[in-house]
């Protein structure tokens, strides 16, 4: 067997999500494309099979661990950049309504073209900043779930993503074990946005691949109108920083 599916199968499995054989065929296909793709673009460091499989897929699988399979009917992927987790959580759940945003065009244009090439639909690719479709009342508390991986700390984070959400919703970040230093400040930011007390759930990844933590915040109260900031803003001066 393939050592891609090979290993996005057993890492799968160990977090007890199950694949079906179209969407294995369709992982495997995304994984041709960022391969080939990421000889012209740079979207990410990992270019071994087993990198790719455990340390992209695998571990964007496993913020269904919170999420749930099938619990969203829609979510955003702040800051998406190849497509994880946001592309990943669509082939799971193609009947979600799926907004996929990064600042970087050439991302975003990579993204949607695996959701077209994949026949996926209900995928919107935005080029911009999350602060500015954040403020954008086609967007604005539209969303079952935003998750993100990798793009800022807690608090940041937590401007970027809980604007999205509808009360009653929930925000995943995808986070490494660190995340216990950005919690006094992003919790503060969290309560200020209108997010829960949040959850942390640790985990580790597979084949040793690393830990994780899966901060999970419920949305309660509807977000202040003048948050997200002007973009630049969230970065500059974190929310919940003394
Ligand atoms: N989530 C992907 C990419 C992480 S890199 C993964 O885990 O593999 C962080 C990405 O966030 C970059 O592609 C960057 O362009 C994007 N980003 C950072 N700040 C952003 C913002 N304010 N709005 C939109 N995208 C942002």
């Amino acid at each position: 067997m393939d050592e891609f599916v090979y290993y996005l199968k057993q890492g799968a499995c160990e977090l007890g999500v199950a694949l079906s054989e179209p969407q294995i065929e369709m992982f495997c296909a995304y994984k041709t494309m960022l391969v080939h793709a990421n000889r012209f673009v740079n979207l990410t460091s990992i270019t071994d099979d087993q990198g790719i499989a455990v340390k992209h897929f695998v571990d964007s699988l496993s913020c269904l661990l919170v999420a749930g399979t099938e619990n969203f009917n829609s979510f955003v992927d702040i800051g998406t950049g190849a497509g994880f987790p946001g592309l990943v959580l669509k082939i799971m759940n193609p009947g979600a309504r799926a907004l996929l945003v990064d600042s970087v065009r050439k991302k975003v244009d990579f993204v949607r073209e695996v959701a077209d090439s994949l026949g996926l639909d209900g995928v919107e690719a935005l080029h911009g900043r999350a602060e500015d479709f954040g403020q954008d009342g086609e967007y604005r508390e539209q969303f079952d779930l935003a998750v993100a991986r990798g793009v800022a700390n807690m608090g940041v984070l937590a401007e970027y993503c809980l604007p999205f959400v509808r009360p009653g919703g929930l925000f995943v970040a995808m986070k490494g074990p660190r995340v216990v230093d950005e919690m006094d400040a992003g919790g503060k930011a969290i309560e200020i946005l209108g997010g829960s007390q949040a959850i942390l759930r640790h985990l580790a990844l597979p084949y040793d691949a690393g830990e994780r933590v899966l901060v999970a915040v419920r949305k309660e109260r509807n977000t202040p109108a003048k948050y997200p900031r002007k973009a630049g803003a969230p970065a500059r001066k974190p929310l919940g920083d003394a």
